[in-house]
């Protein structure tokens, strides 16, 4: 099946913006009449990634019923302005709580409770405080991921800058870290059109940011089957939209701590994967920690769990899968 490239560059542009911009739509869009398409021109929009088999395997190590993957966003300043070019001083401070206290309260959690976890930088997150390397790596039990190098908004750049960008964001991670990413989660969870070439190019072993499922999956492109593991996500799983204090979506912690536990027994009665991204500067306030202890405890309690990085349970669902055969 052809591509008709700016269609699809247009599908891709309106959802950059609905993700970003709720209050505009189509805009840029060269056709904004999806009801005249023909059929070939949905089949491809939708087809350009799609889910591929479920990669949940049969047990977890251990014997474990669930596998639990806690995923730390670290955008810090890149999302409190830099992505958009913003200079504003206030929530440029915000970002650096981030660095400067809430991902060593996180760290000291986790290490305390001997739990692995994955840590996604936008290169300039790391780069502006370096230090976050040590404080991650001390355990040697967690993960670094790339997370763009800017938090730039891949979903509207053309292929070259994107690639680019995200070439030269594994090679500053691991200069500051001395281990090369293994792993991709998209800045704002989005793809552009060529997002999963480049990935696949690259040689990343799994990739999270797309949402067609709760358990690990291997990608389709254009039908194909890429090699490439997704572990999804989901902002059900996510605390920055209920926690934004300026917003009208604002819930208290322990509410968001019982919505996390629910996700997490309806996982472990499937026998599946519970997948939780947070942010160091939205998660790593006082009040806020405790969701994350709460939640810990609980699972703690439950029991039969395997806690992984990204990496490691991706590794694991390609070996069940043979797909490094
Ligand atoms: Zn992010």
């Amino acid at each position: 099946m052809k591509y008709l490239p700016s269609l699809l560059t247009a599908v891709m542009l309106f959802g950059a913006c609905q993700a970003q911009d709720p209050g505009s739509t189509l805009r840029g869009a060269p056709n904004p009449e999806p009801w005249n398409w023909t059929e070939a021109q949905v089949r491809s929009a939708v087809e350009q990634v799609r889910a591929g088999r479920d990669l949940t395997p049969d047990t977890w190590p251990n014997g474990a019923r669930v596998a639990v993957l806690l995923s730390f966003d670290v955008d810090n300043e890149t999302i409190e302005g830099l992505r958009s070019g913003s200079i504003s001083v206030g929530p440029l401070s915000n970002g650096e709580y981030g660095s400067r206290v809430a991902l060593p309260r996180i760290v000291d959690l986790l290490d305390q409770e001997d739990i692995p976890a994955s840590f996604f930088f936008p290169a300039w997150s790391l780069k502006l405080a370096p230090h976050q390397a040590d404080v991650v790596q001390a355990s040697g039990m967690h993960e670094i991921a790339v997370h763009g190098w800017i938090h730039e908004s891949n979903s509207i750049l053309d292929a070259i800058t994107e690639r680019r960008l995200l070439s030269q964001a594994v090679d500053a991670l691991e200069q500051l870290t001395g281990v090369r990413p293994v792993g991709y989660r998209a800045p704002s969870w989005n793809f552009s059109p060529n997002t999963l070439s480049i990935i696949r190019e690259m040689g990343f072993i799994y990739e999270s940011s797309l949402m067609a499922d709760d358990r690990p999956y291997e990608l389709l492109q254009n039908g194909e089957p890429t090699g490439v593991v997704e572990l999804p996500v989901e902002w059900i799983l996510d605390d920055a939209p209920l926690f934004n204090p300026l917003g009208d979506r604002y819930s208290a912690p322990r509410e968001v701590m019982q919505v996390w536990i629910d996700e997490f027994d309806k996982a472990w009665e499937e026998g599946t994967m519970f997948l939780l991204t947070m942010h160091p500067h939205i998660s790593g306030h006082r009040s806020r920690i405790i969701a994350l202890e709460g939640l810990i405890h609980h699972i703690k309690t439950k029991g039969e769990v395997w806690f992984s990085t990204h990496a490691d349970a991706a590794l694991y669902v390609r070996e069940f899968a043979g797909m490094d055969n």
